[in-house]
């Protein structure tokens, strides 16, 4: 399809979004040529400051404003329980649980060999250094069920063992509602490893 080349650029940025295809990044950008040009600025200038705005925190690795980290500077949060995870968008998903009021640790990504993701991609020596200052008391691993998770849970759980602590990593089980019938092997068998007093 031949589009005028500005129009072209505009779905060639928005391909650059994740499972955003041609189609649907033509038709994104025919959609925000609907928009008042008041609102393209708007959209344009809140993206351009936000490597500007939000910054992680030195500490935990989260997401943060010129606020501070919601987490680390909160009185209410348990300072005893740190929740490992990989990247700062899997916090806003434990939040979201509403059951987890301990602080987080955002190691920034996991182990790949295939990526090139090494321990020293991942922020280790700032956890290390957190468990010692802040005693911390249990480690809650919440990494992807999936090999490279497995491979950086199970590395942390091996670089953690001289410490004073807990760890546990969260239970893998069948999605909610759904039927045996269509759960593969694997979650069923991790199910089962993983289950709890009833
Ligand atoms: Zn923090």
């Amino acid at each position: 399809m031949r589009y005028p080349d500005h129009l072209s650029k505009i779905i060639q940025v928005l391909k650059r979004l994740p499972g955003v295809g041609n189609k649907s990044a033509e038709r994104f950008a025919f959609h925000l040529l609907t928009w008042p040009e008041e609102q393209l600025k708007e959209l344009g200038a809140v993206v351009a400051s936000a490597k500007e705005q939000l910054k992680h925190c030195s500490s935990c690795g989260c997401l943060m404003d010129s606020a501070g980290c919601l987490f680390c500077l909160s009185p209410k949060r348990n300072p005893n329980i740190l929740c490992v995870l990989a990247s700062p968008k899997d916090v806003f998903s434990i939040e979201e649980t509403h059951s987890y009021d301990g602080l987080y640790h955002v190691l920034g990504g996991l182990l790949s060999p295939l990526e090139r993701m090494g321990p020293e991609h991942l922020s280790l020596d700032m956890l290390k250094e957190r468990l010692v200052h802040h005693q911390v008391k249990e480690v809650v691993i919440a990494l992807d069920s999936t090999l490279e998770g497995d491979a950086t849970a199970l590395f942390l759980k091996q670089e953690l063992e001289n410490y004073p602590l807990q760890i546990s990593r969260l239970a893998f089980g069948l999605p909610m509602g759904s039927s045996l019938d269509y759960v593969d092997g694997g979650t069923l068998a991790r199910a089962l490893s993983g289950r709890g007093d009833f």
